[in-house]
């Protein structure tokens, strides 16, 4: 395992934040010969859940840097150096591990279903695009669900995407086999009008709001699972009552679609409503709170099952989309790479 090469902790209100980094090798990358080697970044967040313990949530990196090109995200100012393999992906849950261990964090325990330890969930919502990198992304969650290593469930796995709709499809075949029903896709809507998101997001350029309903409504949810729908609240952005009337009108099909089919009385879609984290350079400031709270009541008022989610890590910059440290800015899709 590459070792830890930095750790940064903030005390966040629910226990300490750590975002730390790991080398891995930079050899056939743009960056060969300019530098020896990368660095991957992780986040461990922590969470106090109902019976008041702490738990951590993972954010594991897929690779370094990042093709998409996301305006409001520091990674995408890095482009993308390369992609992580299984390994690289599977050793920051070791690292996180260990790191916890030595920060006088309970130790992991053996029970009947496995090892068990303080980092319950993990989120690919690091550095990259995990459906850039799908075959490394599935082979290291089928490492780290595995009851003889680190046994996290599937259903505390989330894959996030910025909407790419040939891997939410080859996704969605993968759900459909048994072991992987549970797996959760979390989806990074910022805007539900196609100019405002194509502005945000160029892959809503090659794959549009159309294209993305289309595979929503087609993708698997089982047993009364959620699709996650991220939502940055933008300062001028995406952040008026239209921009709300228009998530609403975006999330019915999906939600509709579901009702028939499955004669579901909950949503099949939550929307989590993230006020935007400024990067190093932003144009845009953080929202006010009085905005936030006014968009999450139009949400609920328009009929969509909305909550915000709380900004941990703000001071680290290592909340979603917000790793990174490099000045490149190279932008292109690549292609998916899975296998059949
Ligand atoms: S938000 Fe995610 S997909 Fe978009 S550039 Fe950043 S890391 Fe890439």
């Amino acid at each position: 395992m590459s070792p830890i090469t930095s750790v940064v902790i903030d005390e966040g209100a629910e226990g300490k934040i750590f975002k730390f980094t790991q080398e891995v090798h930079a050899s056939e990358t743009k960056l060969a010969g300019q530098v020896e080697k990368l660095r991957t970044e992780s986040v461990l967040i922590p969470m106090i859940g109902k019976r008041r313990v702490r738990t951590y949530t993972l954010c594991v990196s897929s690779q370094v840097g990042c093709a998409m090109g996301c305006t409001f995200c520091e990674t995408a100012q890095m482009g993308l150096i390369r992609s992580l393999s299984v390994e690289e992906i599977v050793q920051q849950w070791y690292a996180a591990t260990h790191l916890l261990k030595h920060a006088e964090i309970p130790e992991p325990v053996i029970t009947p279903q496995g090892l068990e330890g303080p980092v319950r969930n993990i989120v690919f919502m690091g550095m990259g695009e995990p459906m850039d990198n799908l075959d490394n992304v599935l082979g290291a969650i089928d490492v780290l669900r595995d009851h003889r290593g680190p046994s996290i469930p599937i259903s505390k796995i989330t894959i996030s995407t910025v909407g790419r709709v040939d891997g939410i499809a080859k996704l969605a075949d993968r759900v459909r086999q048994d072991g992987w029903h549970r797996l959760n896709l979390a989806i990074s809507l910022n805007a539900a009008d196609d100019t405002i998101r194509s502005g945000i997001m160029p892959v809503n350029r090659k794959w549009n709001l159309a294209d993305l309903q289309q595979a929503l409504i087609d993708f698997p949810v089982y047993g009364g699972g959620k699709l996650c729908i991220e939502y940055v609240l933008i300062p001028g952005v995406n952040d008026t009552d239209d921009d709300a009337r228009k998530i609403a009108e975006f999330l019915a099909p999906i939600n509709n679609d579901y009702r028939v089919k499955k004669n579901a009385s909950t949503p099949r879609t939550l929307l989590n409503l993230i006020p935007y984290n400024p990067r190093r350079v932003s144009p845009w400031p953080a929202p006010t709170e009085e905005k936030v709270e006014h968009f999450l009541a139009k949400l609920i008022e328009l009929g969509v099952y909305a909550k915000r989610r709380r900004t941990k890590g703000r001071d680290l910059m290592g909340a979603c989309g917000q790793l990174g440290s490099e000045h490149i800015r190279q932008r292109k899709l690549v292609d998916v790479t899975v296998s059949a």
